[in-house]
């Protein structure tokens, strides 16, 4: 649990106490806690926690304290659920239009008796919610436009939730009975990092538009629109937002190419289909003249316009159909291509598993290495490892991998680049690595000058390999720090420095838009899944569709080497 998720669901169970007429002073203990949790400069809650560091942050009481060490352990919080159970759902609603806080809904449930959303907005409409005390008619043209809003806005979840419901939503699909095809397009197919609303395109054996009416009354469904005769736009009642396109089987390959995007793709190619004499209208591909032409598949459809087949991680109108005209797109790096992972936490500092069953989770994955980079000193809130750990940690490896065939554990390390842009450790201690990934944990605050400086002093360390999740960026919940990346990426490239590409869906740092510079400037892209258990060293997969989108090829990405030739790369750093 992350301290931007933590203190969420802080303040949403003070909201929703004090939306429950609980003690004021009770739900502004959660606020502040919310607020300290906000306030700490490290993500790293479970050891703030074990090193009892939690409990003495001030703001922070037995009543919260217990919340959050349920976040910690469960990631779910026990009290929030019962809370939410207990509170009818069109005021949940009702606390997230903007300009509506818990006062006014106090005000509107006790003056009109109002409980839902549809109830607020013809209260608002009709008149009657503009002659409440301290209300008024500008308050209640607030209050419609703020419900117009959140109507729009579908919640935002990060690639692997959406991917996960996105496939559950397919199987329900695929198992009707009018359904001969059915597959995923939109932003899961191109495997952005954000995702709002799923896409999936249907061909059915007859009547499109009734197989999608049929979907719009299942259950859990809250609202459904029709957007064009057999498309609809479903939303559940847990936020969840389905774009489902119902076609005629020939329709099927165009109708999936255009429902998978992005829409600047679909321009350039629907123009670069006219200046051949073609136009793609609706769900067919037709000659200016009017005749259709056939086509069996997306690959066909390409064909037809002259274009090598665009795979979808690249369909974000860039220069993809450019680069296909000249048949220049390349051969984008595979999961297969992986030969093994580099930044990975075992139990001697964050991590929740020894070594050893890493490295056979790392082995069953069909991968040959698996290095262990754990925190170094300074890291004292995630149990970076002192001297002493270090030469435990390396003894312990040694051991391992002399029961080992063909399968290799690294000496790794993921040090703290320090504010100054010295890497944690003196030098014989990092002479001891076989690698080091540089990153940084603490002072995210400096302004970009400074931050820029540390990172550069730090690339002129000849032990650095690796810089690890260089933007520190945390998706939908913190901004990357002020740093200019592109003079970071020139950099590394001249010093022969790694950049990762962070596979935690949470971070996905390198971005994918600053691949293709880094691929310029020559630096290699390790993809790293920053396991701290087995179970994550499957982020890699989800790190390979971002390289994918950021057009690299496998022998851009530091990992699809072999053990060897990744120590050779970073004995090359080290002799220069
Ligand atoms: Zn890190
Ligand atoms: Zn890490």
């Amino acid at each position: 649990m992350d301290s931007r998720s933590a203190a969420h669901v802080l303040s949403q169970i003070g909201a929703l106490v004090e939306l429950q007429g609980g003690n004021r002073f009770k739900a502004r203990a959660y606020e502040s806690a919310a607020k300290a949790i906000l306030g700490l400069d490290t993500d790293d809650l479970g050891h703030l926690n074990r090193s009892g560091e939690l409990e003495k942050v001030s703001g922070i009481g037995p009543a919260t304290l217990s919340v959050i060490r349920d976040l910690i352990e469960t990631g779910e919080s026990r009290y929030f659920d019962q809370l939410r159970q207990a509170t009818p759902e069109g005021l949940l609603e009702m606390l997230r239009v903007p300009g509506l806080g818990i006062g006014r809904i106090h005000v509107i449930r006790e003056g009109l008796g109002i409980q839902t959303l549809e109830e607020l907005e013809e209260a608002a409409r009709d008149g009657r919610l503009a002659r409440l005390p301290r209300f008024g008619p500008k308050t209640a043209e607030k209050i419609l436009k703020g419900i117009a809003f959140l109507r729009e806005t579908v919640a935002l979840s990060l690639y692997p939730q959406a991917a996960e419901e996105a496939q559950r939503l397919l199987a329900g699909i695929r198992r009707h009975p009018e359904i001969i095809r059915a597959e995923i397009a939109g932003s899961v197919r191109r495997r952005r990092e954000i995702i709002g609303d799923i896409d999936i395109v249907a061909a059915c054996r007859a009547a499109p538009a009734e197989v999608a009416a049929s979907f719009t009354r299942s259950p859990g469904v809250r609202r459904a629109t029709s957007t064009g005769e057999a498309s609809v736009t479903i939303r559940y009642v847990d936020g969840t937002c389905l774009d489902l396109h119902c076609v005629l089987p020939e329709e099927f390959p165009i109708a999936w190419w255009r429902a998978t995007g992005s829409a600047t793709h679909v321009d350039d190619v629907r123009a670069h289909a006219a200046a051949r004499g073609l136009a793609v209208s609706g769900d067919s591909l037709t000659e200016l003249t009017g005749g259709a032409i056939a086509i069996e598949n997306e690959e066909g459809f390409f064909s037809a316009l002259g274009l090598a087949f665009i795979p979808p991680e690249l369909r974000e109108g860039a220069r993809e159909v450019e680069a296909a005209t000249r048949g220049a797109i390349p051969s984008l790096v595979e999961y297969a291509d992986i030969q093994g992972v580099l930044h990975c936490h075992s139990r001697y500092s964050d991590g929740t598993t020894g070594i050893a069953e890493l490295a056979a989770a790392a082995q069953a994955r069909g991968w040959s290495y698996l290095g262990i980079s754990d925190h170094s000193e300074s890291a004292f809130y995630a149990g970076g490892m002192k001297r002493e750990a270090v030469a435990e940690q390396h003894d312990e490896i040694d051991r391992i991998n002399a029961t080992l065939t063909g399968f290799r554990v690294l000496k790794g390390i993921e040090a703290d680049i320090l504010a100054d842009g010295r890497i944690d450790y003196d030098e014989q201690t990092l002479d001891r690595f076989d690698y080091v990934i540089g990153s940084i944990h603490s002072r995210f605050s400096m302004d970009g000058t400074q931050m820029t400086d540390r990172v550069l002093a730090a690339l002129d360390d000849p032990h650095l390999s690796i810089l690890g999740h260089p933007t520190g960026r945390l998706l939908l919940s913190r901004e990357p720090y002020a740093i200019d990346i592109d003079a970071v990426i020139e950099k590394a490239g001249d010093r022969g420095v790694a950049i990762e590409l962070n596979a935690d869906p949470h971070r996905l740092d390198l971005d994918w838009r600053l691949c293709p510079a880094a691929k310029r400037n020559g630096v290699m892209i390790e993809i790293g899944p920053d396991a701290h258990s087995p179970r994550g060293l499957d982020y890699v997969a989800i790190g390979i569709g971002i390289a994918r989108k950021g057009w690299l090829e496998a022998g851009d990405v530091l990992n699809t080497l072999s053990a060897d030739d990744v120590l050779a790369h970073a004995a090359r750093r080290r002799a220069r």
